[in-house]
């Protein structure tokens, strides 16, 4: 498979030209490019047809198997098939789960990871990805990223131990919770979590820089690990399939995802799932208040704006970066909406929804999750829904938010071993100013 900027392609569809062989990538350059030297977000320029792969599936086929299949039909012409399924049994020592909670209602658990949140698929595979590839080199890469939270944790966990790959994480100091603190900076090893004396706009414009910074770049090798990389994004495709080789031949008439979203890569993987072959009938994206996506959807105007602080923090993003990845498969918002469908869920219903499930069935709900349970639920999309069943995308386990679990429902969940053992390891961080120069010599000094 290869891939090209979604610039480069909007252009060739304007002219109605071919995309020239030039323009295209391996997946290779893809993930330690990131972005395209033009700006742009990498796209796969081919379809490949795994329809029947898909429908052979039984409901005993394992995740594992079920990731070493399509790895193998999307990187195995580039990467070898051997290499492949090295890739895809190193990242994945975890699966999904299918919870069905009623007749219409599915939750897909995707935070039995190690960090358990879903974004560890994505990270893991990824850090996979690159250790095999710089493993034929002999060169080191490091790994430069800023986090509020989530996604450091799932990429200190995925790149922990890597032999030729080093990892710096810029949090900012204060800002994180506590358990995602603990989170960052007990790994350790080739882990180095750099707090921050600033906002995370400041550890944004810190890794900005030094990514912009031609003299450190000949010194040191640095690559990205944000959720706009290919390799995160791929493999987030795997498990729409797994759910759907996990339901009956009637259920899955009619099948709807929902997913709980702020920058849109959990739903464009589902999307890309959808384009290959899978026979579903469409998507359902659920947002907090920072809906510009729903919006977009019902006016044709794509908006974007500063974002709100809600209860499901890891969904607030104003200005989504896989939007230009959705649009990209898409003729206009009238096409789009065929398959995605909006829903903005207020906070309010957000932690009414984490009560009533907690009240009514005993369980803990976290707050992402909570507003695809609401979007699920509403009236107003039973069109889409039509009967059939929706699969909520459980984005993360309800733990790793105790303190919004325990304002909705008066009780905290019982925290899962794995998370429990990084609050009890001591912190190890090194403490910087906001200053770009002290970040180039942290890096320069590994
Ligand atoms: C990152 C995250 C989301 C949003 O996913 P996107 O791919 O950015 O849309 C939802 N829930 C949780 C728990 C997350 O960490």
């Amino acid at each position: 498979m290869k891939f090209v900027s979604n610039r480069v392609q909007a252009r060739h569809v304007q002219q109605g030209t071919r995309i020239p062989e030039s323009e295209l990538v391996t997946y290779r350059e893809a993930v330690f490019r990131g972005l395209a030297p033009d700006g742009g977000l990498y796209i796969p320029v081919d379809e490949p047809d795994m329809r029947d792969l898909f429908l052979s599936l039984s409901s005993q086929t394992t995740f594992l198997d079920i990731a070493a299949r399509m790895s193998n039909a999307l990187l195995g012409n580039e990467l070898g098939l051997e290499v492949a399924d090295r890739i895809t049994t190193t990242a994945f020592d975890f699966s999904p789960k299918l919870n069905q909670l009623s007749d219409d209602i599915a939750l897909l658990e995707l935070f039995h990871g190690p960090s358990c949140a879903f974004k560890d698929f994505g990270a893991s595979f990824l850090a996979a990805s690159m250790s095999e590839m710089l493993s034929r080199e002999d060169t080191r890469a490091v790994v430069l990223t800023a986090t509020s939270g989530d996604t450091g944790s799932a990429v200190a966990h995925a790149f922990k131990d890597k032999q030729n790959i080093d990892v710096v994480i810029l949090y900012p100091s204060g800002r994180v919770s506590p358990l995602q603190e603990k989170q960052l900076t007990t790994t350790g090893g080739n882990v180095h979590a750099l707090e921050v004396d600033g906002s995370f706009d400041d550890c944004q414009r810190m890794v900005k820089t030094a990514f912009q910074d031609a003299s450190l770049s000949r010194d040191v090798r640095l690559t990205s690990a944000n959720s706009i990389n290919l390799g995160r994004l791929l493999p987030q495709s795997f498990y729409y399939v797994y759910a759907f080789s996990r339901l009956k031949a009637a259920q899955r008439d009619k099948l709807i995802f929902c997913v709980p979203s702020g920058n849109f890569g959990n739903l464009t993987a589902g999307v890309y799932a959808w384009r290959w072959g899978l026979p579903i009938t469409g998507f359902l994206a659920a947002t907090n208040r920072n809906d510009v996506v729903p919006e977009y959807l019902e006016s044709g105007v794509f908006q974007p704006r500063a974002s709100v602080r809600t209860p499901s923090n890891a969904m607030d993003v104003g200005n989504p970066s896989n939007f230009d990845r959705l649009q990209s498969l898409f003729p206009d918002h009238q096409g789009m909406g065929t398959v995605i469908h909006g829903y903005a869920v207020s906070d309010e219903e957000t932690i009414a929804t984490m009560r009533r499930y907690y009240d009514e069935r005993g369980v803990f709900i976290d707050p992402h999750t909570a507003t695809g349970l609401f979007a699920s639920e509403q009236t107003s999309v039973a069109d889409v829904r039509d009967a059939g069943l929706t699969v909520v995308l459980a984005t993360a386990h309800p733990a790793k938010f105790v303190e919004v679990v325990q304002q909705a429902t008066g009780r905290k969940p019982a925290i899962p071993a794995r998370l429990r053992e990084a609050m009890h390891k001591p912190k190890v961080a090194t403490q910087i100013a906001a200053d770009d120069a002290e970040l180039a010599e942290f890096l320069r000094g590994l």
